[in-house]
């Protein structure tokens, strides 16, 4: 048996003779499938066409995880140690052996969890890895887990995996889209691994909220409104997408400017201007 991994997205799906006949998660509008066709790779192909994990500090107690060449829609994982162990976050959709030493050199795994389904990766075979550790999966977006395993615990609402980390189910890309609050983050200010509930704009005192990325669908004045109401009470300096984007202070100030900068445009305020 193989496990089949969807070349677009890097999703994991079970082990089966043969692959699944299309990846859910690319066939919705907020993916796609590229001209090319619906195309399906392994951990083995995969490192045999040379990809290999860098995992690099990104501030005192958060590393990312990157796969080079690129796999699938190119995450950066989050890896955040916290004095009950470290969480991985958005996992990427491959694992060497590698990653798996400089980990266990940080302290080991002591969860996984994805921010919503386009960033499952390889989260099952993650877990394995290191020993069959919780895979924290959204119960709202249960039904597009295309591999389950007695490792996925299943939460809603708000989870704290470990003292110190909380994840807040902020909803509007995905209803299960979750947020990681870290308050020991950025020297204490407090950092929210977002997702892509809210992502960083180039221009790094804003940010914005989308039902789809790629196909520029986008959320309505109730949904921004519940994703910003959601976070309201949680301290945070700096948020860091699932990209390499963030921004860096005053995050949180940045995140209300933008809502009420999207809202208006949605409404129709701006309209003189266009
Ligand atoms: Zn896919
Ligand atoms: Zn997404």
């Amino acid at each position: 048996m193989t496990v089949w991994i969807c070349a677009t997205c890097a999703v994991e799906y079970a082990d089966t003779a043969e692959p699944p006949s299309s990846c859910p998660i690319c066939s919705d509008e907020r993916q796609y499938v590229p001209a090319s066709g619906q195309r399906w790779t392994t951990l083995p192909e995969l490192s045999a066409a040379g990809h290999r994990t860098q995992l690099s500090e990104v501030e005192p107690g958060l590393y990312g995880i990157t796969v080079e060449p690129q796999v699938g829609i190119g995450q950066r994982a989050l890896l955040v140690q916290t004095p009950g162990g470290n969480l991985l976050w958005d996992p990427v959709g491959f694992v060497d052996r590698a990653a798996v030493d400089r980990i266990n050199g940080l302290g080991g795994l002591a969860g996984i969890a994805a921010s919503h389904p386009h960033m499952f990766g390889v989260q099952v075979e993650w877990s394995r890895a290191f020993g069959g550790v919780p895979v924290y999966v959204a119960e709202a977006d249960k039904e597009w887990l295309g591999r389950t395993d007695e490792a996925v615990r299943f939460w809603s609402g708000t989870h704290e995996p470990l003292p110190g980390l909380t994840f807040v189910q902020a909803g509007g890309h995905f209803r299960g889209s979750a947020v990681a609050h870290w308050p020991a983050g950025a020297e204490g200010r407090g950092v929210l691994l977002s997702g892509d509930t809210i992502a960083p704009a180039v221009d790094r005192r804003w940010v914005t909220f989308m039902r789809s990325y790629p196909n520029s669908i986008p959320l309505s004045q109730g949904a921004v409104e519940q994703i910003v109401g959601r976070l309201e009470p949680y301290a945070y300096d700096r948020l860091y997408g699932n990209f390499a984007g963030v921004v860096e202070i005053d995050a949180k100030a940045a995140v209300r400017r933008s809502a009420d900068r999207y809202i208006g445009w949605i409404r129709g305020d701006f309209d003189a201007d266009t």
